[in-house]
């Protein structure tokens, strides 16, 4: 199947050979001649899929020629970075077409955005609450909307996002195409997808919420307290330049991020608190290769592209399983292959479990490397670590011995806390 094949005019197919793809992906071909011919689709993808030409390359060609004034076409997504990644592509794709696409979303000056609103605009990209604050400040009408997407349509419903989506609706004419993209399947998505979608093409390109055939999957049992040092040592042995690392708090990735870099390690945090700029600005310099190691929590990292990124590490298992599938679609992407390494502590057996009962399977769960532990930083209790040469802190018993016998304290403290937990 070739891009000619879908029903694309030559300005479309020129912009896509400009971006050097020549085969259309499975999401692609099952969606782009779908919207073309006017269904509402429900299409189960995560990012790395090639979904966002799926919808944005047949949105342009039934926005047709010419400029309006007022939003025909609106993509809501749930973070600013996929936002900006979505009007991007549709800037890049839509080169040789005329419609123009304006992104909003918040943690920025709004007026620059009410400015290009005025100017006109036929492709809307937007986070809910932005779009929100527009519509109330009387910048944008969405009574013109044709064709509405609701992009990560899961991580709206974990991100509270359903009210406002709900309020969103009810500004757009009733009469419009609707199409919806969601990683994971819940009985919310689907209550969600069956008010919003009428008799929807449903496409899915990986099976229901398994993960990506060619991630490798590892868990490594490690009390908390040693998960950096861990870390630490993986990047340094395995000598990976690129790692997207998840924490669970924002607290979390900042105090991660000082602590590898306080280690040696070039590293970057990104997450909600930080400064649109800043993220922006993090995100670059990982893309570019200067920072190693990216810390990010689970809101800040949805729909990031990052192409081939070979390794995340879940430094904090997720609370809701489904993000698991979500952060290790993170890695192997585009043919590349790569590993997702979850460091579990004790008292996150239990989200062990949980993930491995949606993934219908077990995750293998392999004999923790030995790593250093700097003196003076020991937790009581420990084991693992292999002693640097120098100074031992008083008391411990050495060499090899000390190595076995720790090993077995940290393997017995796990199942102690792992039954409580
Ligand atoms: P997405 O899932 O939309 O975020 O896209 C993931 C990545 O795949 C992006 O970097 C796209 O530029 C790239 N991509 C999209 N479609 C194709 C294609 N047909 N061939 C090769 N790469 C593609």
């Amino acid at each position: 199947m070739s891009f000619t094949e879908l029903g694309l005019k030559p300005e479309l197919l020129r912009a896509v050979a400009e971006k050097g793809y020549d085969t259309p992906t499975p999401i692609q071909s099952q969606a782009i001649p779908a919207v073309l011919a006017g269904r509402d689709v429900l299409a189960g993808a995560q990012t790395g899929t090639g979904k966002t030409a799926g919808f944005v390359l047949p949105l342009l060609q039934l926005l047709g020629d010419g400029r309006g004034r007022i939003p025909r076409v609106l993509v809501l997504t749930p973070t600013r970075e996929l936002a900006a990644q979505v009007a991007e592509s549709a800037r890049t794709y839509g080169k040789y077409v005329d419609p123009r696409t304006v992104v909003v979303f918040g943690g920025v000056g709004i007026h620059p955005q009410i400015g290009a609103l005025r100017s006109g605009c036929d492709l809307l990209v937007a986070t809910p609450g932005r779009l929100l604050d527009l519509v109330e400040q009387r910048a944008l009408d969405l009574s013109g909307v044709e064709h509405f997407v609701l992009d990560e349509a899961d991580r709206m419903l974990d991100m509270g996002f359903i009210p406002a989506i709900k309020r969103i609706l009810k500004l757009m004419p009733a009469k419009r195409q609707n199409l919806m993209f969601s990683a994971t399947y819940s009985e919310d998505i689907r209550g969600l997808a069956t008010r919003l979608l009428r008799q929807p093409e449903t496409i899915q390109v990986t099976p229901r919420n398994a993960t990506a055939e060619r991630v490798e999957q590892t868990a490594y049992k490690v009390i908390k307290e040693h998960k950096r040092h861990l870390l630490a040592h993986l990047i340094r042995e395995g000598d990976w330049q690129q790692v997207l690392v998840f924490t669970r708090t924002k607290h979390g990735a900042n105090r991660l991020a000082q602590q590898l870099y306080a280690a040696g390690i070039n590293t970057a945090a990104i997450h909600g608190n930080k400064s649109q700029g800043a993220r922006v600005r993090a995100l670059a310099e990982f893309k570019a290769g200067k920072v190693t190691a990216l810390i990010a929590t689970e809101v800040a990292s949805r729909g990031l592209d990052i192409k081939e990124l070979p390794w995340v590490v879940n430094y904090d298992l997720p609370n809701v399983p489904e993000d698991y599938v979500h952060r290790i679609g993170r890695t192997a992407r585009a043919g590349a292959s790569g590993g997702a390494i979850s460091l579990v502590a004790p008292d996150e057996a239990p989200l062990l479990r949980d993930i491995e009962r949606l993934l219908k399977r077990s995750l293998v769960i392999s004999a923790t490397p030995q790593f250093e532990i700097p003196v003076g930083q020991a937790a009581a209790g420990d084991g693992q670590q292999r002693r640097q040469p120098a100074p031992r802190p008083a008391g411990r018993p050495g060499g090899g011995n000390q190595r076995h016998r720790s090993s077995r304290n940290q393997r017995g403290s796990w199942r102690s806390a792992g039954r409580g937990g």
